[in-house]
């Protein structure tokens, strides 16, 4: 069978992946249909390399992803047929860095909060212990989260609301991106998941010479790059049922998703290929 001419792009956790339980059982019928038409899954996600690497062994997928959100474009050697400009090797996968390095952002990170008189506690600092504790993740995903190459994970320990306006205020002028998670905020530099999109399709384009399209799914803020870049977008519910209204004032056209997580995206994709 020739591949289908789409290219599917995914956000992981709260999309193909269960927001608590961080499965994918519900998905497994769409994933079964898409390794079936050589659909390309992407995965597109905040989670590093070593973090995607594991669950690319667990779902079975060979295709390139991108981590740490946008932060860097992996492709497997010899995926393509066409040299990769601007990539370097890591590991058995040529890299695409959109981002600033990690050690800029760590060192970063403490320069700005000690002028902000903040103090910054990032994962670099923190024993995987306390990266548990804080983040529910267990013991052996802590090791694959804490290796990380663009972005850092912190908390503010005691911060004023106007402290940590100075703080915010002072990475943006070094060009440094701050942005609070539901459970730690994070900086970085230059990450740009919509960014990774179109520079990723440049180069399925270059190699398969025929007309594709990108599709992506998602499910918050951080997607609504990706969701902006693909030529189709799903936006999924959160755990509660709602929506992110940051993606649907900017997206209001965006298909909605019948239900949170794997299931929802089941859904969604069944209908994609259908269609
Ligand atoms: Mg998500």
């Amino acid at each position: 069978m020739l591949p289908a001419n789409i290219i599917l792009f995914t956000d992981l956790d709260g999309t193909l992946l269960d927001h608590r339980t961080f499965s994918w059982g519900a998905a497994e019928d769409a994933l079964y249909e898409i390794a079936r038409r050589r659909v390309p899954l992407v995965f597109c996600t905040s989670k590093t390399r070593a973090e995607v690497e594991w669950l690319r062994r667990k779902i079975g997928n060979a295709h390139p992803f991108i981590t740490e959100n946008g932060g860097g474009i992996f492709i497997p050697h010899g995926y393509f047929p066409q040299r990769i400009e601007g990539a370097v090797t890591v590991k058995t996968y040529h890299c695409i860095a959109l981002a600033r390095p990690y050690d800029e952002i760590t060192e970063a990170l403490e320069d700005i909060a000690a002028e902000a008189g903040v103090e910054a506690v990032g994962f670099h600092q923190m024993s995987a212990k306390e990266i548990a504790e804080n983040s529910g993740l267990d013991p052996q995903q802590v090791q694959l989260a804490r290796q990380r190459d663009y972005d850092e994970p912190f908390f503010l320990a005691g911060a004023t609301p106007k402290k940590e306006e100075k703080f915010i205020r002072l990475a943006r002028e070094r060009k440094f991106e701050v942005v609070r998670g539901s459970r730690f905020w994070h900086i970085h530099s230059g990450s740009d998941k919509g960014r990774a999109v179109r520079e990723l399709m440049k180069h399925f384009r270059a190699a398969w010479r025929m007309k594709l399209r990108a599709i992506a799914l998602g499910d918050s803020a951080n997607d609504l790059p990706m969701l902006a870049a693909a030529d189709a977008a799903v936006l999924l519910p959160r755990h509660d049922g709602s929506l992110d209204e940051a993606v649907t004032s900017e997206l209001p056209r965006v298909t909605r998703g019948s239900a949170p997580g794997p299931e929802g995206w089941n859904d969604a994709v069944l209908k994609l290929l259908s269609a």
